[in-house]
């Protein structure tokens, strides 16, 4: 399949001009982001995108097929989808748009593959991840490009990802020699009980747009640790990233069959995966209403599952924190890859007595990032994913003012059009508000007063979420009781960005399932077996 760069988004480019620009409400603090006038830009940046994804197809690393049994296929019936640059609203390819029938051969081949890569050894196994690894970070900087391409982070953020991805296949390379099981004192002594560790058999793993790579490198890494081979469903938003980093895996020798990715048709790729008896596990990130839907349909085959789903992060700043370290930490959970991750700070909560001063801080620091294409330099917030985006985080927005809430800084779209929002700080938001009730995923930090501690943790956990949580205090005792009161699977004290691949990642109630990174997470691929070896009577 051709990469093309014709296409461009006349819907975007259209956008960009529309009225609906003008008509945004003016905001307390004027932005001092760049004054650039949109054309001449936005014709730099297609043209240095251009130049990017023509040198990645002359890589080998722009791959527009999916993958079955180590074959790169069209889709069967020859459609295709394009992918698009969120900072130009240009198409940058056209991918396979597979379905049903390809997902099924997947499933075939990863069944067939399933049989001899569960028989390897784990010694065999880790040698083929650590080089997977050493391929990845080997090629560092092009698969960062095509994410800053596709997904819009700026790069050094993107070269950040390409590290914490590679680094779940390090880790599993070597957690993959550690797969221990039991030998437990039986109760009679003619017996002796064992318990084993053995792979759950294939895997479906579904993953979102906003880490092309780390979502994919943190269940498939395990997985094949484990002995699991996997059918991958990237998001159609960003497949590219996900099938270079299926390119480097075959060049490292991972065997054909034990990674497949298909992409197209999201819910009959889903179904297809669902229905099949021989899919025992699916893994995924995404929204929360997918995720019930993907928890609901591997009822019928009781299939093991794993999900990552929509956070309500509080980020809860007491009167007793260290300002410069709050607003550092804030910065870093709130405005990472723009808000869009599930555990980006979506409430601050503010302790009343330092109000004031922590959003003076904060809108003197988000003032100074700079909006632009990611491959700009300096730039630290990127485009949003999409149109759609842009227009919940209006929405919501939208909702929180008509309610009483003051934007501070920001408020609307950014001047550099497309998809790109002006950071944004509101103040005054209570948790009657849309904004502090839904995941905002996108640039814009809420900031709700409270009074005591007690206050904090109650408002902190009246939720269904239960992902990130981060707090902000220099009391040693106070960490230790709103870290074990906070109903959340994460908990950041006096630092914004917690995720690595040797700490478990996952959700509390609504949030999810299982967790993923850390020796946790190998756990998610396993079935515990009990064997009972009886009759052991001297013969
Ligand atoms: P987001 O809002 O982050 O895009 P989604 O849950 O819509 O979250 O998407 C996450 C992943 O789930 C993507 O790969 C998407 O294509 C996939 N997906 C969406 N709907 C379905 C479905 N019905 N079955 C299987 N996968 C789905």
């Amino acid at each position: 399949m051709a990469v093309s760069f014709a296409a461009v988004n006349l819907r975007t480019m259209a956008l960009r001009s529309s009225s609906k620009l003008l008509r945004r409400s003016s905001h307390l603090l004027p932005p001092i982001h760049m004054q650039h006038s949109a054309p001449p830009l936005t014709r730099k940046i297609s043209m240095d995108a251009r130049s990017i994804a023509s040198q990645l197809n002359s890589s080998g690393l722009l791959k527009t097929q999916g993958l079955i049994g180590g074959k790169w296929s069209d889709s069967y019936d020859g459609k295709t989808i394009k992918v698009y640059n969120p900072a130009t609203g240009e198409s940058i390819a056209d991918v396979a748009c597979m379905g049903g029938k390809e997902t099924n051969d997947a499933i075939a081949s990863a069944y067939d593959a399933y049989r001899s890569w569960s028989k390897t050894t784990a010694a065999e196994r880790s040698k083929l991840l650590r080089k997977w690894y050493d391929l990845l970070m080997a090629h560092k900087e092009e698969l960062a490009q095509l994410m800053t391409l596709e997904q819009g982070k700026p790069l050094k953020e993107a070269m950040g990802e390409v590290n914490y991805g590679a680094g779940f296949i390090e880790f599993s390379a070597e957690e993959a020699k550690r797969i221990y099981g039991d030998i437990i004192p039986a109760p009679m002594s003619d017996r002796r009980l064992f318990v084993l560790k053995q792979p759950v058999g294939v895997v479906g793993a579904i993953t979102p747009w906003n880490f092309p790579l780390a979502m994919i490198t943190r269940k498939v890494g395990p997985a094949l640790a484990c002995g699991c081979t996997v059918v991958i469903k990237p998001s159609e938003l960003t497949p590219l990233t996900a099938l270079a980093a299926a390119e480097l895996a075959i060049q490292a020798g991972i065997p054909p069959g034990a990674v497949n990715v298909v992409m197209g048709n999201a819910p009959e790729i889903g179904d297809a995966l669902l229905a099949s008896p021989q899919v025992r596990k699916i893994t995924f990130t995404g929204s929360t209403a997918v995720g019930k839907k993907l928890m609901a349909g591997s009822a019928e085959t009781v299939k093991k599952v794993s999900l990552e789903l929509g956070g309500n992060a509080p980020c809860i700043i007491f009167d007793d924190a260290d300002i410069d370290i709050a607003v550092k930490g804030t910065l870093a959970a709130k405005y990472r890859n723009s808000g869009q991750t599930c555990v980006c700070a979506n409430r601050i909560l503010v302790q009343e007595g330092i109000y004031d001063k922590f959003a003076k801080a904060l809108i003197d620091a988000v003032r100074n990032m700079k909006v632009g294409d990611g491959f700009g330099e300096d730039v630290v917030q990127g485009p949003l994913i999409n149109e759609a985006a842009v227009e919940k985080v209006e929405t919501l927005l939208q909702d929180a003012t008509s309610k009483g809430a003051k934007v501070m800084l920001g408020g609307k779209r950014h001047s550099l059009g497309f998809t790109f929002y002006e950071p944004t700080v509101v103040g005054d938001v209570n948790s009657d508000m849309r904004i502090s009730r839904e995941e905002v995923f996108g640039p814009v930090a809420p900031l709700l007063r409270f009074k005591t501690e007690e206050d904090a943790i109650r408002i902190a956990n009246d939720t269904n979420a239960g992902l990130g949580s981060y707090v902000f205090t220099n009391s040693i005792q106070r960490s230790w009781r709103v870290a074990e009161a906070l109903e959340y699977g994460l908990v950041g004290v006096n630092e914004g960005v917690i995720s690595t691949e040797v700490a478990p990642f996952g959700g509390f109630k609504q949030s999810g399932l299982g967790r993923e990174g850390s020796k946790y997470g190998m756990d998610e691929y396993l079935e515990i077996k009990y064997v009972c070896l009886g009759n052991m009577k001297k013969e």
